[in-house]
Order: C-alpha cells, then structure tokens, then sequence
C-alpha cells in the first residue's frame, strides 16, 4: 500500500483529502502543524508527502529543504492561489511538483501517480520500489497492476507472481527450482512443467503483436528476462 503524509492546517481540505485518497488505495495520516509533519517524517516511513506552505510551527519550504538533507521521499506542495513565488521556491528546495490549491482531486491524484513513478526510478527506492520495470513493461505493486506501455494487461495472481518474480531478477538466469520455490512454494507437490506452462501463459499476454521477446528461454538451465535482448 502506498502511503501518504498530508501536512496541511487547514481542517476543510484534510477532511476533503482523506477520504478521497483512501478510497484511492492510499494509507493517510495527516499533520496540521509544520513541526509535527516534519517529525513524522523523521520517525515514519511514507511513500509521499503532501505539504502545505503557509503552516503554523513550521512552513513547507522549511519543511522541504531539511527533508532533502536526508531523504528523497516524493513531495508535491499544496500552494495557494496567489503564492507564486512560494511556489518557484518550492521546486528550488527541492519539491518534485505543486500544485495550486484549490484542485480537483483527479488533477492531484494524477501528480501523485507521475511523481511516485518518476521517484521510483531512482536508485534510492530500489529496495522498496513500487514499480518495478523491463523494456516497456511496468508493475505497479501496491495495485498488482501490470501496464504495457499504457495498456493494462490482466494477469491471474500466479502469472502476476511470476513476471514479478522474473523482473525482479532480470537480467540473471532462473532456474526452474528457484522459479518454481519462489512463486509456488517449497511445499508444492506438482509437476515442475507448471513453470513452463506458466511461461507460455505469459508470453502470450506480453507478447502478442510485440516485435521483442521478454522472456528468453535458457536451454536446458530455465529462463531469463534480459534487458539488451
Ligand atoms: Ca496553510
């Protein structure tokens, strides 16, 4: 689940935003004072910060630029009509985006998504991505959504598990064992033809009308998804 951390003081837009986000699939805490934000922060992990300017305690630019000392979590600022340069700054202090209050909530569910997905290019999230990619093939794993290009291509839970499991480990050869632990379990019974089945199930949702393989098959070791294939 992806959460977020709205710090905002004003109570009519949190108690706008909260539902809305939730409904959406995200975890939401909130802060009303700037220091109280910038602790949680410090002290809790969250996917994305919504951070509002004009705060008591502590402002957003504040805020923002003694965040960026130690952390490149994704921020957007919530700037009020007339806080242009407030709003110029805040790119400076290294905000991703801004966006101009009031909004419709499709507008800031749609920066958040762009931002989230440009941050998790960056080697820092590596370790907890959200998405994962290869060639033109994102997965998006707080959704378990799988996108080729822009088209979203429906998997079952299992062929999910696998092509997750294969780009997690791209570009290095899998073996049917290891393939079949990992997304099957040690404790399943069944005939390791399942791995390929589940192969051909794949490569056959990935790659109609491609022009590229994803998933190459190594001889007589199991598979690889290779990048400069
Ligand atoms: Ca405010």
């Amino acid at each position: 689940m992806t959460s977020v951390l709205i710090i905002e003081d004003e109570a009519e837009i949190i108690s706008f935003l909260k539902p809305e986000l939730t409904y959406e699939g995200y975890e939401v805490e909130a802060a009303s004072d700037g220091r109280e934000g910038f602790e949680k922060i410090q002290n809790e992990k969250f996917d994305i910060v919504l951070l509002d300017i004009m705060l008591p305690g502590l402002n957003g630019i504040e805020i923002c630029r003694r965040v960026r000392k130690f952390s490149d979590i994704p921020i957007i600022m919530l700037t009020a009509r007339d806080q242009i340069m407030d709003r110029v700054t805040g790119l400076d202090t290294g905000a991703n985006d801004y966006l101009t209050k009031p909004f419709a909530i499709e507008e800031l569910l749609a920066r958040m998504r762009s931002v989230l997905r440009t941050a998790s290019a960056g080697s820092h999230y590596e370790k907890t991505k959200q998405f994962l990619s290869f060639k033109d093939i994102t997965l998006n794993r707080s959704f378990g959504e799988i996108l080729k290009g822009d088209v979203v291509i429906d998997l079952t839970k299992k062929e999910y598990q696998l092509l997750e499991f294969l780009i997690k480990n791209k570009n290095n050869v899998l073996t049917r064992d290891q393939i079949l632990n990992a997304v099957w379990g040690y404790d399943y019974i069944g005939d390791t033809n399942v791995v390929d089945v589940y192969v051909s199930y794949l490569r056959g949702k990935l790659e109609d009308n491609a022009k590229e393989k994803y998933i190459t098959t190594v001889r007589g070791i199991g598979f690889i998804m290779k990048e400069n294939a």
